[in-house]
């Protein structure tokens, strides 16, 4: 099993409002309505947190993208 964390890399105040993904590093930023509520920005953080895909970590078998080798994908910058 892989093991990845949520950490908090930002506040505003005691309200999370960003945070990453310890394996993959990648962020997750708080939507703005959701801030006005501690308990609203903790489950949006984990919810994306949860339905990201780590990057790298992709396991062979469970995700076929090897389709007639056209799986040069160069659109992937931020
Ligand atoms: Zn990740």
């Amino acid at each position: 099993m892989e093991k990845r964390n949520l950490r908090v890399v930002k506040w505003l105040a005691s309200t999370p409002a960003a945070g990453e993904c310890t394996q993959c590093r990648l962020q997750f930023s708080v939507p703005l309505p959701a801030l006005q509520r501690v308990s609203d920005a903790q489950e949006s953080l984990r919810k994306q947190f949860t339905e990201h895909k780590c990057a790298g970590t992709d396991k062979a078998g469970t995700d076929k993208t090897d389709k007639a080798g056209t799986d040069k994908k160069e659109t992937v910058r931020a």
